[in-house]
């Protein structure tokens, strides 16, 4: 009879605090078991203060590799040992998994970021763009917020060619957002400066919102409530429609959540940790049945 694997040896984990609303176990898992993968996708709790510890028990088990979601892709970033480019050029982990020997310590965590690509693949589906590279070529998207979602947000829309403005509450930070979005042209307005936002949002084919705002029902600046029906409302927030998603609509807009970047970035990982393709069909359903 053939050795049994080490405990953790087909496991992949999300890390995060909190993580119980997390939809990532039930697409993964439902994944794995449609193909017959030997894997588990398990969500872990865990506060800031034991990730280190955490990754560390992980690699001696032999786990596979995993997520990462708030407040930890910065704190798995810095432990990785070797980055991909996308996730430094992000300055975030959102995947990672071990390569090299199992249970000891010669494995080598290797941290990558997959929301770029997966939201670059939602727009795609989304908006209905066309394959090439450069699908939004003279398209103008205002990109707000500045946290990790937004850069990973500007790398996507300047892959696609698209002209992008950040904008945010802090300036300066939108300009490091805003150069993420090279070699496309970006420029950069203050959230709270409602003129030139309103200039911004008229001027825009299409409105992210990268912020965290709208999770709980909260309002950005009423301008961004005021869309025309010709101009797409793209909300990375998701589950139930955020007061962004609903204005636009109300408005005759276009207007899309961000369950797509989830199902995409998410099709991204598996692929990575298994080897095989992701059953696109079959996560999107177990994300739809949350
Ligand atoms: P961060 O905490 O890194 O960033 C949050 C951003 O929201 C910051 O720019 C912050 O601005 C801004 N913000 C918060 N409150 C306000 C406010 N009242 N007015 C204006 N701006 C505000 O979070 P992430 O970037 O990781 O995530 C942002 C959202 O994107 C979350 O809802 C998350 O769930 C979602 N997300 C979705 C993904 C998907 O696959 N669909 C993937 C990743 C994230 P400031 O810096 O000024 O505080």
């Amino acid at each position: 009879m053939s050795a049994q694997p080490p405990v953790g040896v087909r496991d992949v984990v999300l890390l995060g605090w909190p993580v119980a609303h997390s939809r990532s176990p039930a697409m993964h898992n439902a994944g794995f078991a449609v193909l017959g993968l030997p894997f588990v996708y398990r969500a872990l709790p865990v506060r800031t203060e034991d990730v280190a510890d955490t990754l560390q028990a992980l690699a001696v088990v032999g786990a596979v590799g995993g997520n990462v979601t708030v407040p930890h892709k910065l704190a798995v970033y810095e432990r990785c040992d070797r980055l991909t480019d996308e996730a430094r050029r992000i300055g975030a982990v959102n995947t990672f998994w071990w390569e090299g020997e199992d249970a000891d310590e010669a494995r080598v965590l290797v941290g990558d970021n997959t929301d770029a690509r997966g939201l670059e693949r939602a727009l795609r589906e989304d908006l209905d763009l066309s394959v090439r590279v450069e699908a939004m070529g003279g398209r103008r998207a205002l990109l707000v917020g500045t946290g990790g979602a937004a850069r990973a947000a500007a790398v996507a829309l300047g892959r696609l060619g698209a002209a992008v403005t950040v904008a945010g509450r802090d300036v300066g930070r939108a300009g490091e957002v805003a150069r993420l979005a090279a070699p496309s042209v970006a420029t950069v307005v203050d959230l709270a400066a409602f003129e030139a936002l309103a200039v911004a949002v008229a001027a825009a084919d299409l409105v992210v919102n990268a912020t965290s705002v709208g999770l709980a029902g909260e309002h950005l600046p009423t301008v961004l409530e005021q869309l025309r029906p010709d101009q797409v409302a793209y909300d990375l927030v998701y589950g139930p429609a955020t007061p962004f998603l609903v204005a636009a609509r109300a408005a005759g807009a276009a207007a899309h959540g961000g369950e797509g970047m989830l199902l995409h970035q998410a099709a991204i990982a598996f692929e990575r940790w298994t080897g095989v393709g992701a059953p696109l069909e079959v996560l999107r359903a177990a994300l739809a049945s949350g």
